[in-house]
């Protein structure tokens, strides 16, 4: 089992990838880590790796092309929008992710964000810190009790933000297109269609992936819509949200505010008009983090790369028909199932 394998790390937003080293080391693998992490080092370092771990930086075409002994790709995460995983099947290499390392995390900061929004917190709290002791600023209050919250996005986070919301007394919609009504049901929520969402929340929580359906699916018409007293949390991906529109519903008062993790552009220009805002609480993309999220999305991401290097299958694969392709690049694998 002793290969001399290569494992590359595209990016990492925590302190230190010791965990990640300690897993490999098991069977020798050694770690490159890049520099930067964009498409041009990619591409002279990717020939040599065996195996790929990437927390944001994008792996299209050109850099999994070039990456010739891959066998599998390990996103640190559960989005995959920054992995091109059809090149990645055509090529015969693996995709894996981490599915459920950091539910309680962001369905607690998409909550947290929530009561932020709803009880002027960071309004309040610029106040008072500059010397003003004042009830009454900012828009008025509602009592959460009877409001309705919107989901969109019907997945692991989208269900554990149920039983948080719940606690508040909020009824709960959801908007999923392939989640059965029955299911929804079971939660103790509704299932809606979009347009009744936009109409009827008082909060609207996104947990759908960025994917072509979704991008931009709140835009100028679905700000029009949504109550001039509602609330959007977003703590998905920027994607989902046309940054300039939102900006256009916050100033015009066509919602009343947003809660926000992440945006289009990570980080964001420094002139960026949302962030001026006082109705925007936002956040810089730290929904996920906790040190425990964080030591398991570490040990379980290169786990996964173990596991294929070493001929197992991990849980985790995100695209299962790479396993049947002749030119799965796993031979290992392919061995065992023969
Ligand atoms: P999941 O895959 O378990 O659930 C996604 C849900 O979205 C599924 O129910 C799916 O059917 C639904 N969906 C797909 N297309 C949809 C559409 N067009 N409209 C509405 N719903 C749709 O994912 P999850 O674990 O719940 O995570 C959700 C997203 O949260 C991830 O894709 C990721 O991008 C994001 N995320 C962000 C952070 C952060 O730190 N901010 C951390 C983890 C995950």
């Amino acid at each position: 089992m002793w290969n001399n394998w290569k494992v590359l790390i595209t990016d990492y937003v925590w302190p230190s990838i010791e965990p990640e080293r300690q897993v490999l080391a098991e069977i020798g693998a050694e770690l490159i880590v890049a520099e930067t992490g964009d498409e041009e080092e990619l591409l002279t370092l990717v020939p040599i790796a065996d195996g790929i771990l990437t927390c944001w930086k994008p792996v299209r075409k050109r850099v999994i092309d070039a990456a010739k002994n891959c066998q599998i790709i390990a996103r640190y995460g559960i989005g995959l929008d920054n992995i091109d995983v059809g090149t990645a099947t055509e090529n015969g290499i693996i995709v894996t992710n981490v599915p459920t390392y950091c539910v309680d995390e962001v369905s607690d900061h998409a909550m947290a964000l929530l009561l932020a929004c709803a009880r002027k917190i960071p309004r309040f709290n610029t106040a008072v810190k500059s010397g003003t002791w004042d009830q009454n600023i900012g828009p008025q209050m509602y009592r959460l009790r009877g409001k309705t919250l919107g989901i969109v996005g019907f997945g692991h986070i989208g269900k554990a933000i149920i039983l948080k919301a719940k606690v508040f007394g909020l009824d709960v919609k959801v908007y999923s297109p392939r989640t059965s009504p029955e299911l929804i049901k079971c939660h103790d929520a509704e299932k809606v269609s979009f347009q009744e969402l936009l109409k009827t929340a008082d909060f609207i929580t996104i947990h759908a992936p960025l994917t072509t359906e979704t991008q931009h699916m709140f835009s100028y018409d679905e700000f029009r819509v949504m109550k001039p007293t509602a609330f959007l949390i977003n703590t998905a991906r920027g994607g989902i949200v046309n940054t300039a529109a939102l900006t256009v519903a916050l100033q015009n008062g066509e919602i009343a505010g947003a809660g926000i993790d992440v945006l289009e552009t990570e980080p964001p220009e420094v002139d960026e008009v949302l962030l001026t805002l006082d109705n925007v609480v936002i956040t810089p993309h730290a929904a996920f983090i906790s040190e425990e999220s964080i030591l398991e999305l570490e040990m379980t991401a290169a786990m996964c790369v173990v596991q294929v290097l070493t001929g197992q299958l991990p849980e985790s694969v995100v695209n299962p028909s790479v396993l049947k392709r002749p030119n799965l690049r796993a031979k290992s694998l392919l061995k065992k199932k023969t």
